[in-house]
């Protein structure tokens, strides 16, 4: 029995899309709809489906999204199919917004492209790499030949092997 004026099983699809676009990555506070990690929200008779790219199939963080993602579905509305879905294409540094750069910077990471990482304290291109193990399993980290702050650059599926050494011009 449905009240009259209900919505019953059809959800407030802007407030949905607002509460999912607000979830954060788990270690750097920037939305993963900025970071290209949030690809689609789609809702069709009361099931959601949110469709997540990862910046690596191994990164820890997977499980602290799909929590924080179904807790954002279950504030609007408690009452839903929700199916969260990782699609498997690579992310790619270009996938971040230029809201997500800018944040990045802001919290000290640089991202990491064919090219030498910007340093985000001085915005010079001359780190020299630390290793290719970084805070997790999607950073690596360098410091600054300039500055010499240390930094970690989000590297997404371009690992470190693949990292433009350091020194070597870009061809961009
Ligand atoms: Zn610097």
């Amino acid at each position: 029995m449905i009240a009259a004026g209900s919505d019953a099983g059809e959800p407030d699809v802007t407030r949905l899309r607002e509460a999912i676009g607000r979830v954060e990555d788990p270690e750097i506070p920037i939305r993963l709809a900025d970071l290209g990690v949030l690809r689609a929200v789609t809702v069709d008779h009361g099931r959601v489906l949110v469709t997540l790219r990862t910046t690596r199939m191994a990164c820890p963080g997977r499980q602290k999204m799909e929590y924080d993602i179904r807790a954002a579905v279950a504030a609007v509305a408690d009452d839903l199919d929700l199916e969260v879905v990782w699609d498997t294409a690579p992310w790619q540094s270009t996938d971040v917004s230029e809201a997500g750069r800018q944040a990045l910077r802001d919290f000290g990471y640089a991202i990491l492209t064919r090219a030498a990482p910007v340093c985000p304290y001085c915005g010079t291109d001359d780190p020299r790499t630390e290793g290719s193990c970084g805070g997790s399993p999607c950073k690596v980290p360098f410091t600054c030949r300039h500055c010499g702050s240390p930094f970690d650059a989000v590297a997404g599926s371009l690992g470190a092997r693949q990292a433009t050494p350091v020194g070597f011009s870009s061809r961009r």
